[in-house]
């Protein structure tokens, strides 16, 4: 075997992660000076493949972004943990084919462990199942599905075999401040933009209960709620304790979209936001976002099996099925068939931390939001827009004689040129704000403050 090619991945990666800390976070390239870089016509001869490894290293480096590091406060998006890393190279590495138990019995049982394992962690009801999907918006494609299934089987109806055409219509309500993914998976399963009911939220973002409660009232059928643990810009927790009440009462499947903020339920301090998330019937969550593991990394929890894998059922003669209960045949709880073997990393990076790592850095985070507030804040002209209770900051600047909206933006790209840290911009209840998430494992109190320095620097500037 030739262990040159893995030897050059390794020496970059490590002097890559090495520097992370140090080097702009952002990346200034074009698209045309990354094409120079990496485009031109496919070689009619082959290359070495140390010298590929080597070269891609080289060329790709101004293009990519330390998302990595410990600066980086954009889009919810955290690190990869060591022990994550490590685990990923080694599931390259072993090329398992993750879908059925007898491609790779290790590979099944390490995600049977991790489900056992997320289930305690986040506070979710014992016998849950679980697909491991690529992220956020196919998890909550895969929990939606289950959903439809569910509902419309109570009502007679089995989509699996039938479809949606004549089907019982199926109510589904969100919030206001859903997010787009939400409406994505509702897109893919046959339920369109139009077909869904948006309920009232609050200044924070969450669901108003008793609008649920005016919007549930006529409905006797078949419905679904999609409820929220951590709005994408505020952090807020919708309600779930009532909502899941309400919907109960009409027989409601409720999903809990909880991309990043399902983490919460790790935390004592920070568990009383989720209170109620045991009630409902699916959980979507990513891995890539708090968990700090490489993409691509989400997961569909489902509380009914037996509806989980109805919405996923396939069969074929030439699969090669384990024996009921003797082992997990993953393409069963997902949308995918053959599959990366995600569990791998997820395993590693729960070991890693223990439960109370992963408690210390979620409140960890959660403690760094808080300082950015409390220092942003003093500056004038800085006022932060949401309350902080979980990973996110809204903040505002303005100054006299200049437009409010234009002079956040022109901070933001302030900000971003400056490359000390890297946070994005974001429209909220009509006003323009930068949108700083925590969510990274490496992020110090000593990063936070560098960050601030940066950021207002550039709006005194
Ligand atoms: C990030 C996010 C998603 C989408 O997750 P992906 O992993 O990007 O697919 C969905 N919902 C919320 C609330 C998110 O923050």
């Amino acid at each position: 075997m030739d262990r040159t090619a893995l030897d050059a991945a390794y020496a970059a990666a490590v002097k890559y992660l090495e520097s992370a800390g140090e080097r702009p976070v952002g990346s200034g390239m074009t698209a045309e000076a990354m094409r120079d870089a990496l485009g031109g016509p496919l070689p009619e001869e082959g290359e070495p493949a140390a010298r590929v490894v080597e070269e891609l290293a080289r060329r790709a480096d101004p293009g990519i972004v330390a998302t990595a590091g410990p600066r980086f406060f954009g889009f919810v998006i955290g690190g990869s943990l060591p022990a994550a890393v490590g685990a990923d190279w080694l599931t390259s590495a072993w090329d398992q084919n993750a879908g059925l138990f007898v491609l790779s019995p290790a590979a099944a049982v390490a995600e049977e462990t991790v489900l056992a394992w997320l289930t305690g962690l986040l506070g979710l009801p014992e016998g849950t199942g679980m697909g491991f999907v690529t992220g956020g918006q196919m998890a909550n494609t895969t929990c939606l599905a289950a959903a439809r299934q569910a509902v419309l089987a109570r009502a007679g109806w089995d989509v699996a075999a039938r479809g949606l055409w004549n089907a019982p219509q199926v109510t589904v309500l969100a919030g206001d401040e859903a997010h787009v993914t939400v409406y994505g998976a509702l897109r893919l399963l046959g339920m369109g933009d139009a077909s869904v009911t948006d309920v009232a939220v609050d200044a924070q973002g969450r669901m108003v209960p008793d609008a649920l409660r005016a919007a549930l009232r006529g409905v006797t059928g078949p419905a679904i709620v999609c409820a929220q643990a951590g709005n994408v810009n505020t952090g807020a927790f919708d309600p779930l304790d009532e909502i899941t009440a309400i919907a109960r009462e009409k027989r409601a499947w409720v999903h809990v979209d909880g991309a990043f903020g399902l983490w919460a339920a790790a935390s004592a301090r920070h568990r009383p936001l989720i209170k109620g998330v045991e009630n409902a019937d699916s959980w979507a969550t990513d891995a890539h976002k708090w968990l700090n593991v490489p993409y691509d990394s989400g997961l569909a929890f489902v509380r009914d099996t037996g509806a989980h894998r109805a919405a996923m059922l396939r069969t074929a003669a030439y699969l090669q099925r384990s024996e009921p209960d003797a082992g997990r045949d993953n393409y069963e709880w997902t949308p995918e068939f053959s599959r990366r073997a995600r569990g791998f990393s997820v395993y590693a990076a729960l070991k890693s931390l223990g439960r109370k790592g992963v408690e210390a850095m979620i409140d960890r985070c959660c403690d760094h939001a808080r300082l950015f507030a409390r220092l942003l804040e003093k500056a004038p002209g800085v006022t932060i827009a949401n309350d902080v209770v979980l990973n996110q900051v809204l903040v505002r600047f303005e100054r006299p004689g200049e437009d409010g909206d234009r002079w956040t933006r022109e901070v933001i790209s302030r900000i971003q040129r400056d490359g000390t840290c890297w946070a994005s911009g974001t429209v909220w209840k009509a006003r323009a704000l930068l949108r700083i998430s925590v969510c990274g494992w490496n992020t110090t109190e000593d990063d936070v403050r560098r960050s601030v320095a940066s950021i207002l620097a550039a709006h005194d500037r």
